[in-house]
């Protein structure tokens, strides 16, 4: 049998952080001081995400470190003390906008977050649903979304603040309707407690510019994590399999169909999983859970 990867081997692996904040809307620090953070750190690039405000800091991006255009635009939910947020990453940079205002959307029932979609994309920005868990949104509140590129499972901002990061119950239940959509890590940092670095992409792509970092985002050409890292995730023949940094426990997740968890002995680790599909899966994907808890996960392979 011959491997089929989720990724490209050519490609080379460049970190992120798609969400992240600036002076310019509530963050603490300016956009170039968040740029050496985040530099200093090991990322390769990063999208600032102001509250109602489009950037394209193009001037502050080099070679060896790429900032995307990006906006954070809020969905005010009021009657229910519920919100929506999305973040848009625009796909080329032409024509992106910066440091224009971002007009409010109106909630209008439930039609004003696809309607913040479909404005971001239009505009030509991906767009990302942010932090379910501590938006308090129910599955009723964004089961009838469609268009967005992908859903955060992981805000490190969120965790640190109030333990209200990590949901992949929404994600998981688009999938099972066969809803292509893409989990995504993020920090969310606005820098005024230690929330930055901690939820990451790492994204397969040919060259660190926005338009190639921007369509293996919309393939799926990535996974995220906040520590472990994934070297191959993919299938070979009807077994799937994941190649990994040393973990504690590697899950295969899979619907209908349970899938398996897979752990290491005590006192040791694995590095590699595999599991035999029956061949009626809707999708797989995996987790990969480290010494430390720390987590990465790719995205689903639609079978
Ligand atoms: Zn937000
Ligand atoms: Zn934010």
């Amino acid at each position: 049998m011959t491997r089929k990867s989720a990724f490209c081997s050519q490609y080379s692996w460049f970190k992120g952080n798609l969400h992240c904040h600036s002076t310019y809307s509530d963050g603490k620090l300016a956009p170039h001081e968040v740029i050496e953070l985040y530099r200093r750190n090991g990322w390769d690039f990063l999208a600032f995400a102001e509250h109602e405000l489009y950037s394209n800091w193009e001037d502050l991006s080099d070679a060896s470190f790429l900032v995307l255009p990006g906006v954070e635009v809020e969905v005010d939910v009021p009657k229910f003390g519920r919100c929506h947020h999305l973040v848009g990453i625009h796909t080329s940079g032409q024509g992106a906008r910066h440091l224009e205002n971002s007009p409010p959307v109106d909630m209008d029932g439930m039609v004003g977050a696809q309607r913040g979609i479909d404005r971001l994309c239009s505009e030509g920005y991906l767009a990302i649903y942010c932090h379910p868990l501590w938006s308090r949104v129910e599955w009723e509140d964004i089961s009838e979304l469609r268009g967005f590129n992908a859903i955060e499972i992981y805000n490190h901002g969120c965790e640190v603040e109030s333990h209200t990061g990590i949901h992949l119950g929404h994600w998981d239940s688009f999938l099972r309707r066969g809803i292509v959509l893409w989990g995504v890590a993020v920090d969310d940092s606005h820098q005024w407690i230690e929330d930055y670095c901690g939820g990451w992409i790492m994204v397969n792509a040919p060259r660190l510019t926005v338009h190639d970092l921007t369509a293996a985002i919309a393939a799926g050409r990535f996974y995220s994590s906040t520590g472990p890292t994934i070297a191959d995730f993919g299938l070979d023949g009807d077994t799937v399999y994941v190649e990994c940094s040393p973990a504690r426990a590697i899950h295969i997740v899979t619907y209908e169909e349970k899938g398996r968890s897979h752990y290491a002995p005590p006192g040791e680790s694995i590095s590699y999983a595999s599991h035999s599909l029956r061949g009626d899966e809707l999708f797989v994907r995996a987790e990969v859970v480290d010494s430390q808890g720390r987590i990465a996960w790719t995205n689903p392979i639609f079978l």
